[in-house]
Parts: structure tokens; C-alpha cells; sequence
């Protein structure tokens, strides 16, 4: 009797419930299971709803069968099963798990940024694609006559009767009431097509011939067709990497594989979309964050399908669903937009390399002035390095000169050798670029009787005078106040700008240069939609033309008439505290330079500065990007600083200073169990407080990574059961760019 009593409670302990596991898009580093009632059935990467809390969410099914975290009773069921086949392929759930381990982010807000907008709100796939419409049986059988009192129905019966018609066709070519009526008579029905894969038919433009360096780098990449391979192509700017790109496309294309390019900033590159659109008999998208979510969920969809021949994206264009990808190319691979600065900091190129390993993929990064990071690689051997050594019109680079200002008298913040040279190219036609990274019309006000100037109320900084707009702005909260009348000091009324910013340099162009158009690029000016592009095509006119601008100049554009470049003012970045600060300076100054000389003239680069003799700038003009970058990542590695070892930073924000130093010094304590993670720290930020909060850091280096990451799992673990950890705001960066 008593075994039988066992058999029972045997059975019970082997059949032990299972759940799913599904990944929810909440901010919380813990699994999610729920039980799957028997009349369902799902796959993994399928979408479901699943009660949380007091609402219903739509997560992804992450793992079937697993012994659940929490008790039978507590374990909810899953409310309903959204998709039938999956909306993530494995090849994808690889990727964002990866992701997830590796920047130590709650896997659910790694899905967020991976799946739109409007697959996350749990709607079936069937609802987005395309419709088509066709007669119905007893629409074959109708009579042309019964038509005879509405000609359009006619029409639309007609067409209808020799083919099935697209939604686009019938909307544009044909009466929406005249469908509707048909549809109403049960005439015409609607049914859902597939959106088939892409169909290339050819080069729709001639291709150009190659120079020997270029058509070198095509074959290395070609022959890595098929198989995982990182390459490396520095050039200089206007040495034709666009055209290596644009000349590996088509062989991937004549076997309907799809190919990836990633740019920084994809409303900046206007020029580089239409190259690509304009190349080939088949379908070039894009992907940005200014879409609409209807037309992200088409490219997606067209992704999935095959029937995107080229995808041209911003960062998280590399988690769309290629069914096929056989290249990822990623231009401008040193610029840090391509690292996501916020909730889930991802590196685009460091998650794209995964995913063509993933793949078993050629990536191609290119740039004229790669990362440290990337040169590293090379030298380490894991990527392989291309060079295209001349810019491909056989014009040579601008010749670069050094303009000191000490004890000069300036004009408006020019030297007068500057404007001297301005003034000659001007006569001549030509047009001349001037590089000043500081917009508005004045980085503060001044009092001139007692010095006071005007700040931010929340942030250690100065706020910038906006004169067009009558407002001083916070460059770091977007504060804005009215410009005061009087000195918030003294009371006196004599305010005035101190410094100066694009605005104001515009201004004083057009008195220097009274009869010279002057195009002004900068946030402000290129707000409003469509003025960037507008813009650009002033500068594509021929004709003397100023053109002033930021960083945005430096963003790979082709400006064929500009023969001078004046660089005015890049000395405050000298002396930053932050190690990649040399770096970014020498691509900006590299990537603005290069600006010059890029038709059938000869350019020309002037650089004002009050220390012509710092090394930086001296190492730059005698030697060039690529010998100063190989110095800088000597220094790199001597000093032990990343990517010579690896790095994570933990911020801590809060509006009490002492407690985010407090929070840190918990998690340096910690850390000390592994004396071979370096820690510096806490420290103030550089910007110690924005938008009222006190910033700290804590940074860690380690010469192993996996020391590095196993440490970090464990901090996280035990971050969340500190009480402080809910009086502050914090986050951890890995490979954190921004210090
Ligand atoms: P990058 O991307 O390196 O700045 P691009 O591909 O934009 O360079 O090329 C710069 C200019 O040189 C463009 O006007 C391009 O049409 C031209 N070009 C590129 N490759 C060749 C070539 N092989 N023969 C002639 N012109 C070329």
C-alpha cells in the first residue's frame, strides 16, 4: 500500500510545471515566465500578451519549457499568442542576447530598440502587409451592362477582369467609392499578398574604373563572400571609398543577397543616398529615427522579405530581420553617433561586427580617420586593413599652415592673413569654408562693470546668446530664459557677448564681405525640415560663397568650389581632461580639412590658433591622420587606456551631490575583491551638474575582458539590493565614450 501511495506524488515531482520564458519591455534585469494554458501552442520569437501587474504586455517568447523562477501559484498564464511564425529569426535573438549580456542591459529594453514601434503594440503581422483586390465569382459572372449607369465601377470591373490589382494601383488610377460599391455588391473581394524578394536587374548608371588601390580593396572584400571578415578601409577623404562601397554591391546582388550600410547621421548624408539610389535597378530604403512608424514597419517588413535589395540606416538599422545579408558596410566608422548615448548604449560598429559573425559575413568599416579602436584591431590582427592613398581625381590633399595669434590684433576673430587669403580665393570665385564648432551668437553674456556672466541656473555651464532669437539657451538642459535687461550681479545695464559663436560670425562675414552670400550650417540653421538639403544645394552652386558652419562640415560632404578652409578657433579643446579628446580632435580637424580642394582646384587649410607649437596640432600638419593616430595609440598603450584594455563607467546622478559619491565609493568597495580591475574614481563629471542633478563617475579598466564582465555581473547583482541605489539615478557604460 505504501508504494502505491508513492507512485502518485512520483508522477507529480516528474511532470513538474514548466513555463515559457518571454522578454518583456520593462527596464528590469530578471526573467519573466508564465504558463502556457494547453490550448495554445507558440515558438520561440513569437509574440505574446502577458498579464504584468495590473496591465497586459506584448513580450517575445525568449525560451520554452523552463523550470520557473517563481512558485506554481504565483506563475500567470500567457493571455493570448500574437504570432504564428516568428517576428525575431534565431539569428537575431543571437544577437540581442549577445547585446544584452554584453552591455549588462535588461534584455527587454535591448527588444525595444530592436523591434518597432508597431510590432511592439502587439497588432498581427497580417494587419501590415499588403492587400490586393480581385473579382469574386459572381464578379466574373456579371453582366458588363449592369455597370452601364456608373462608368467608373466599369472601369475598375474591367481592369479587375483580366488581373488582380495593389492597393497603391487601384488607389491612385482608380474611384475609392467605386470600389467601395463593388465590394458592398460582393463583386470585388480584398485578399493579403506576400511581398516577394527583390528581382536585380542591372547597374542603372555605368560604374567608374577603378583606381589600383580601390579595385585592390574590391576584390580583398569579394573574395570574402560568404565568410566572416572584418575589414579596415582608411582613405583619405575624396579618395573614392564611397565608390568601393557602391562596387561591391552588385555581385551580392546577382544572388539576391542583401546588403547593410550604416551611417552616423543619416539626414546630414543626403548626397551618399542618392549615390546609392541612383546605381542600381533595385530597391535602395532607408532606415532613420525620422520616419514614421508605418514607413519603419514597411522597411522592416521589406527586410524580412528579401524585397530590400540595399538598407542605408542609422544605428539600429542593424537589428532589422535581413533574410539574407551578405555585406555590412559602415562608413564613418570613427564618428560617435554611432554609439547610442542613452538608455541602451549600444556601439553600432561593435554590435554590427557581431552580426556579421553571425552572418558569416564580409563588414567593411570605412573611414578617413578610423578609430583607435579599429587601428588596434588591425594591428592585433583581427581585422584586415585596406588603404586607398590618394584622393581618386588625382588632386592632391590641401596644404595645411599653422596661423599663429599671439599678438595679432584680430577682426572679428580673424587673423589677417586669414582674411587676406579669404579675400584673394573670393576674387577668384571660389568659395571658402570656415570651421567654427560653437553656435549661437555668443557662448554667454557679459557684465562690463563687474564681470558677472550669464549662467545656467541647473547646469555648471554658461548659457549661450541666441540674438536672432532673443534667448539665452542652455547648450546642455535646452534651458531657455529671456535675455535679461540687467546684470544679475550689480544691476548694471551693460551687458555684452563675451566670445564669439556661428551667429555672430555670420554677421560680421557679411560687414567683412559686403558682397559675398554667406550659407551658415549649424543646428539652428538647418532646424526646419528641408533646410539642410536646401542648404547644401546653395553650396553646390558655383560662385564665391562663405560658408560657415560646426561640426556638421566635417560630416563627409562634397564640396566641390571650396578652396580654403579657416579653421578659427579649436584651442579650448587642447587642454580637455578626457584621453579620447586628442583623438576626436584630429579627426575633426583631418575630416574638415578635408573639405578643401575637392574639385579641380587645389585647397588650401589655415588653422588660427594660440599655440601653434602643441604637439597635437604640430603632429597633425607635419605627419597627418594616420601617423598621429599610430602615435596616440602608442600613448594608449603605455598609459594602460582603452582600446589598449577595456573599460566600463558607472554615472550616478542626483540632486544631492553626496549621494551619488556615496553610491560609487559602495561599488568601488566592491570592485576591490578583484585587484586586477583598475578603478578611478568617484570623480565630479566634467559637467558636474545638468538640469539640477550632480554628476559622478566611476571608471574601471581591466587588461581582460572577461574579468571585466564577470565583475560587473556581480556588481549589478548585488546594485539592486542597495537602498541607495532608488535615491539616485545610475547607469553603467560599457566602452563608454563619452567621459
Ligand atoms: P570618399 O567616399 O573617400 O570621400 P568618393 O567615393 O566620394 O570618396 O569619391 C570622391 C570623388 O572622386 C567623387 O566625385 C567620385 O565620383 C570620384 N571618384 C571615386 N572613384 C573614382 C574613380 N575610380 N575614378 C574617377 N573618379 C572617382
Amino acid at each position: 500500500r505504501a508504494s502505491l501511495n508513492l507512485t502518485p506524488d512520483f508522477v507529480a515531482m516528474e511532470a513538474a510545471v514548466t513555463a515559457i520564458r518571454v522578454a518583456l519591455p520593462v527596464p528590469l534585469r530578471q526573467h519573466f515566465d508564465y504558463l502556457l494554458p494547453p490550448e495554445l501552442e507558440v515558438s520561440i520569437g513569437c509574440r505574446v500578451r502577458v498579464p504584468f501587474g495590473k496591465r497586459e504586455l506584448v513580450g517575445i517568447v525568449w525560451q520554452l519549457a523552463v523550470k520557473p523562477d517563481v512558485s506554481e501559484q504565483q506563475l500567470k498564464p500567457v493571455l493570448a499568442v500574437i504570432d504564428q511564425t516568428p517576428v525575431l529569426p534565431a539569428l537575431l535573438r543571437q544577437l540581442l542576447s549577445f547585446a544584452a549580456d554584453y552591455y549588462h542591459h535588461p534584455l527587454g529594453e535591448v527588444l525595444t530598440a530592436a523591434l518597432p514601434a508597431l510590432l511592439r503594440e502587439g497588432r498581427p503581422l497580417a494587419d501590415y502587409l499588403p492587400r490586393a483586390y480581385r473579382l469574386t465569382d459572381s464578379g466574373k459572372a456579371a453582366n458588363p451592362q449592369s455597370f452601364s449607369r456608373s462608368a467608373k465601377q466599369a472601369e475598375l470591373w474591367q481592369a479587375l477582369t483580366t488581373q488582380a490589382l495593389d492597393e497603391a494601383t487601384v488607389k491612385s488610377h482608380y474611384s475609392g467609392s467605386a470600389l467601395k460599391q463593388l465590394m458592398a455588391k460582393e463583386l470585388v473581394e480584398s485578399f493579403q499578398t506576400e511581398i516577394a524578394p527583390y528581382h536585380y536587374q542591372g547597374l542603372a548608371e555605368p560604374a567608374l574604373q577603378l583606381t589600383a588601390d580601390q579595385a585592390l580593396a574590391v576584390t580583398a572584400v569579394n573574395q570574402a563572400q560568404g565568410s566572416f571578415r572584418p575589414f579596415l578601409l582608411e582613405g583619405v577623404t575624396g579618395s573614392g571609398k564611397t565608390e568601393v562601397y557602391l562596387q561591391l554591391i552588385p555581385s551580392l546582388l546577382e544572388l539576391g543577397q542583401q546588403i547593410l550600410v550604416l551611417l552616423p547621421e543619416i539626414g546630414l548624408t543626403p548626397q551618399t543616398l542618392e549615390r546609392f539610389s541612383k546605381r542600381f535597378r533595385a530597391p535602395v530604403l532607408v532606415w532613420h529615427s525620422n520616419l514614421s512608424d508605418g514607413e519603419r514597419l514597411n522597411c522592416w517588413l521589406q527586410a524580412a522579405s528579401g524585397s530590400a535589395a540595399v538598407v542605408i540606416g542609422t544605428r539600429s538599422a542593424l537589428f532589422l530581420p535581413f533574410r539574407k545579408l551578405g555585406l555590412i558596410i559602415i562608413d564613418e566608422e570613427h564618428d560617435l553617433s554611432l554609439k547610442q548615448q542613452d538608455g541602451f548604449r549600444y556601439h553600432a560598429r561593435d554590435l554590427a561586427i557581431k552580426r556579421a559573425a553571425l552572418e558569416c559575413c564580409p563588414i567593411l568599416l570605412g573611414s578617413a580617420t578610423p578609430s583607435l579602436e579599429s587601428l588596434y584591431n588591425c594591428q592585433q590582427g583581427r581585422f584586415t586593413k585596406l588603404t586607398l592613398t590618394a584622393r581618386a581625381s588625382g588632386q592632391a590633399m590641401p596644404q595645411l599652415e599653422l596661423v599663429d595669434l599671439k599678438q595679432q590684433v584680430l577682426q572679428y576673430g580673424l587673423a589677417a592673413q586669414s582674411i587676406q587669403q579669404m579675400q584673394q580665393q573670393l576674387k577668384l570665385g571660389k568659395q571658402v569654408m570656415l570651421f567654427l564648432n560653437r553656435r549661437g551668437f555668443a557662448p554667454a553674456l557679459s557684465c562690463q562693470d563687474c564681470g558677472w556672466l550669464t549662467e545656467c541656473q541647473r547646469c555648471s555651464a554658461f548659457t549661450t546668446y541666441h540674438k536672432h532669437s532673443r534667448q539665452l539657451v542652455c547648450h546642455h538642459c535646452g534651458a531657455t530664459r529671456a535675455v535679461p535687461r540687467q546684470c544679475g550681479g550689480c544691476g548694471s545695464t551693460r551687458l555684452a557677448p563675451v566670445g564669439q559663436g556661428t551667429e555672430q560670425l555670420e554677421e560680421h562675414l557679411s560687414v567683412l564681405f559686403p558682397e559675398v552670400p554667406v550659407t551658415r550650417l549649424d543646428r539652428d540653421s538647418t532646424r526646419r525640415k528641408g533646410a539642410f538639403a536646401s542648404l547644401l544645394a546653395e553650396i553646390q552652386q558655383p560662385g564665391p560663397r562663405l560658408i560657415l558652419g560646426t561640426q556638421m562640415l566635417a560630416k563627409g560632404h562634397h564640396f566641390p568650389f571650396v578652396t580654403l578652409v579657416v579653421i578659427v578657433d579649436v584651442d579650448g579643446a587642447l587642454y580637455s581632461a578626457d584621453f579620447r579628446a586628442p583623438e576626436q580632435l584630429g579627426q575633426l580637424l583631418t575630416q574638415v580639412a578635408g573639405r578643401a580642394g575637392r574639385g579641380h582646384d587645389k585647397g588650401k587649410v589655415l588653422l588660427q590658433t594660440q599655440h601653434p607649437e602643441h604637439a597635437l596640432l604640430q603632429d597633425i600638419m607635419l605627419n597627418g591622420y594616420a601617423a598621429f593616430a599610430r602615435s596616440a595609440l602608442l600613448e594608449r598603450q603605455q598609459t594602460l587606456l582603452p582600446p589598449c584594455q577595456y573599460m566600463a563607467l558607472f554615472r550616478a546622478e542626483a540632486h544631492q551631490s553626496e549621494l551619488c559619491q556615496q553610491w560609487l565609493q559602495q561599488v568601488a568597495s566592491y570592485c576591490q575583491q578583484q585587484p586586477q580591475v583598475q578603478q578611478l574614481g568617484p570623480l565630479l563629471s566634467p559637467l558636474e551638474r545638468r538640469a539640477g542633478k550632480y554628476r559622478w563617475q566611476l571608471h574601471l579598466y581591466a587588461a581582460q575582458r572577461p574579468l571585466l564582465h564577470q565583475l560587473l555581473s556581480q556588481v549589478l547583482a548585488e546594485v539592486s539590493q542597495w537602498p541607495l541605489s532608488r535615491k539616485i539615478k545610475w547607469q553603467l557604460d560599457v566602452d563608454a565614450l563619452d567621459l
